[in-house]
């Protein structure tokens, strides 16, 4: 790795795209948010009717993907531009969020996606949000963190990010549905979700974002 990576590993919903971006703006460091690669690519799928099931058809879009990442802040986060149009909102949507979990379990999917994320990497440093980040993308940077959470809390908090956006969500559904994609993202044969061995693993439930960000600065500064 050319420039210093922190980590930020995790279930949908353990609070890692609020600590990634509050510790990128804190830094003045630059954010991956690899999730959105992962949408942006389901997203692309729909749109040019790609079978979510077709490895071969899913891995060439995924090396030939035209996306843009802007930089946002806390309010506002990264914006997501794909073939020229702003979809930083319709990635964010349910059917996205379970078309990528579907498209991220297809090795030959994420290998074309490997580059194109350890691009991200850039003076004066990283911080990389995802499941594999610490585990497959950057292995050897020495700052890993895992956040976690119970699926409950993560249900409350992923409802409360959706209704913000404006999307009308069912809790009970929410809950199944992440416990679904938990599982499927924990039990994939590639890269599945796991903490790095190395990794400081953080359970956020009931502590404060104030909090979790103090201990990952500690985190960091010891390890960097
Ligand atoms: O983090 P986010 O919820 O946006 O990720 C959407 C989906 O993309 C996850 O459920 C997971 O299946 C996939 N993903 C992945 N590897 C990553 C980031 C996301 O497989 N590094």
């Amino acid at each position: 790795e050319r420039a210093p990576v922190v980590t930020i590993d995790g279930p949908s919903g353990a609070g890692k795209g609020t600590i990634s971006q509050l510790l990128a703006e804190r830094l003045g460091w630059k954010l991956l948010d690899s999730g959105a690669i992962y949408r942006v690519l389901a997203l692309a799928a729909i749109h040019h009717n790609v079978e979510l099931d077709n490895e071969d058809s899913l891995s060439l879009l995924a090396a030939h993907l035209d996306v843009q990442f802007i930089t946002g802040n806390a309010v506002h986060g990264i914006k997501v531009v794909l073939e020229g149009e702003d979809v930083s909102t319709d990635i964010r949507s349910q059917e996205c969020s379970n078309a990528a979990s579907k498209v991220a379990a297809y090795p030959r999917v994420r290998e074309a996606l490997l580059r194109r994320q350890r691009a991200f990497s850039e003076a004066p440093g990283l911080i990389a949000d995802g499941r594999d980040m610490g585990t497959v993308v950057f292995p050897n940077t020495p700052a890993k963190i895992y956040l976690t959470a119970s699926a409950e809390e993560r249900a409350q908090r992923r409802y409360n990010q959706l209704q913000d956006n404006g999307f009308d969500v069912n809790i009970d559904r929410l809950l199944s549905e992440i416990k679904e994609r938990d599982d499927r993202d924990t039990n994939r044969s590639v890269a599945p979700l796991v903490p790095a061995e190395d990794a400081l693993i953080i359970d956020t439930s009931g502590i404060g974002i104030e909090e979790v960000l103090d201990i990952a600065l500690t985190h960091i500064q010891t390890k960097l």
